[in-house]
């Protein structure tokens, strides 16, 4: 047995079997062929092989999303067998003698570059499925093609990293943990194991011969044990009937009201990142959705996800919470969460950068997409919507008022809507500041906490090296939360936390003694965090 240590993000064990994930680097380079017709039988080898992913991608996405966000790998399907693209590439294999990676390649590049220069906006957006098609080709030529989604047991997951656009790709029954070289606590796939429920250890010296082989994850200690010994096994086994033991004392919790013995009401909600993570959600018992991070949506959609797909996510999500509060916030995208159809340039200082409201201010058609669906969701359920990153009193007014012209638009339609409380993130130093302006213009505010001290600090969330200092609990963050909660009662607002912080039980007593009036956490702390309350 050997075992290695790292920094653990979620406290849970599990045992298993591990799957290292490489990632595809895809570097494609120019060789001469000469026997021309036997790399176009390469060729068709790997096209079927590719088909078959895609088939079962598809019939994954059918059960888990339905048919409507299914249709795009259908679409795929269809364009890896569309004649013009294969003519492409079986004329430059046989005039110019190339590889079939390279010549995959550059039809793909081409292909893109002529539906990107199309007016038809449908036709443009296929630029970017074209471009996925071939990558999928060229992984299997390669024989890089680690299919994600073709996992058929559970395991632990091991890899250098996770970008939160593969993270949402995977089939979340088939992870029992993640193991990962590097990554920080504070990062988006951090948050998901959390939400997942799942044992997470990051900055483990994890090695490529450790595929396949039995390990033991303790999310406890940190500690990864590969080929585990009789000892270590029944430790562990003690340690999950442990566990089992708290979750059931937990569920005494169940259909309790959230509140001190002094009699203090704390609003008690979870956070989610799709549909799926609802049940989870009402498994735990939360009072409401306190943070719907909506971004996920586009992180694990090829395209932008239409007005409808939205829609329909908001909707079950509002109907499935039966008439308990739902904050939808609108899309944070940029910095670490990048979806390649945004054609994002690349960026300097992305976490400082073009991101969240001022995406959506600049680009108001993707932002009017979403608030109509959201509008029209509302009629479903109790939805408030939420805007993030905001750093001033006029950005506020600038979001407020194209919600208000959406209003206006659906009004005219008559497409039915209710009144939503409207309310704003507070994550940057800026918005602490002005937080006694920004009350007079919402219902609401949510502290997100992961933001604020990363600039509160001027420290980079994602920087593993900066993982140690990165420290919710300096006195400027508990300071600024403070201060957010005192602004917000002055002006009538009401004030909740949603970073990772407002599950730190260590520190539930200070949040109900400064004010606050929820606490919004991954779906796993809100019974803990119950009891805490309860027990003040
Ligand atoms: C936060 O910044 O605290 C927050 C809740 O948003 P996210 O973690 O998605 O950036
Ligand atoms: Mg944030």
């Amino acid at each position: 047995m050997e075992s290695y240590t790292g920094k653990s993000i979620f406290q849970k064990v599990a045992v298993g079997r591990i799957f290292y994930y490489e990632k595809n680097e895809n570097l494609v380079k120019r060789n001469r062929i000469e026997e021309t017709e036997g790399e176009i039988k390469r060729f068709e080898a790997a096209k079927l092989v590719a088909l078959g992913q895609l088939d079962r991608i598809y019939q994954k996405a059918l059960k888990e999303v339905g048919e409507d966000n299914a249709a795009v790998f259908e679409v795929h399907k269809m364009m890896m067998e569309d004649e013009d693209y294969l003519e492409s590439i079986h004329s430059m294999v046989r005039e110019q003698k190339v590889n079939a990676e390279y010549a995959v390649a550059m039809t793909g590049d081409n292909f893109a570059k002529m539906f990107s220069q199309m007016d038809d906006e449908y036709m443009k957006a296929r630029a970017a499925d074209v471009k996925d098609i071939s990558e999928r080709l060229v992984s299997v030529l390669l024989g890089n093609g680690t299919d994600m989604g073709a996992l058929k047991e559970p395991v632990i997951l091991v890899a250098d990293d996770l970008a939160p656009s593969e993270t949402v790709q995977l089939d979340k029954s088939k992870i029992l943990a993640f193991v990962t070289r590097y990554g920080s606590s504070n990062s988006h796939t951090a948050i998901l194991a959390r939400t997942m429920n799942i044992p997470a250890v990051i900055g483990v010296d994890i090695s490529k011969e450790w595929n396949g082989k039995m390990a033991a994850v303790d999310g406890y200690t940190g500690t990864v044990y590969i080929e585990p010994d009789f000892d270590c096994m029944e430790r562990m086994k003690n340690r999950i009937a442990e566990d089992e033991k708290k979750r059931q004392l937990m569920q005494e919790l169940k259909g309790k009201e959230t509140v001190t013995k002094a009699g203090r009401k704390i609003h008690l909600y979870a956070n989610i990142g799709n549909v799926a993570d609802t049940v989870s959600a009402l498994q735990n018992d939360a009072e409401g959705i306190g943070l719907f991070r909506s971004e996920f949506l586009y992180l694990e959609a090829k395209d932008f996800p239409s007005e409808e797909e939205q829609f329909q996510a908001y909707k079950t999500v509002a109907e499935s919470m039966g008439g308990k509060k739902v904050i939808i916030r609108t899309l944070d995208i940029g910095a670490d969460k990048q979806v390649d159809y945004f054609n994002l340039d690349k960026e300097d200082n992305p976490a400082m950068g073009y991101r969240a409201i001022r995406i959506c201010l600049s680009q108001p058609e993707i932002f009017r997409a979403q608030l109509r669906a959201i509008l029209r969701a509302s009629s479903f359920g109790n939805i408030s919507i939420m805007f993030p990153m905001i750093i001033s009193v006029k950005e506020v007014r600038e979001a407020k008022r194209i919600l208000e012209e959406v209003k206006e638009e659906l009004k005219e339609k008559e497409v039915p809507y209710q009144d939503v409380e409207t309310g704003i993130m507070i994550e940057t130093p800026a918005a602490v500041f002005e937080s006694g302006e920004l009350a007079k213009e919402v219902d609401f505010f949510s502290i997100g906490t992961n933001d604020l001290t990363q600039y509160t600090l001027a420290i980079d969330r994602q920087n593993p090296k900066l993982d140690h200092i990165y420290d919710p609990h300096h006195p400027a963050v508990l300071k600024a939360i403070k201060m957010v909660v005192d602004n917000a009662h002055e002006h009538g607002a009401w004030v909740g936390i949603c970073g990772e912080l407002g599950a730190d039980l260590t520190l539930t007593k200070t949040f109900v003694e400064m004010g606050l009036d929820e606490l919004s956490v991954s779906p796993s702390f809100v019974l803990p965090v119950r009891n805490e309350i309860c027990n003040l």
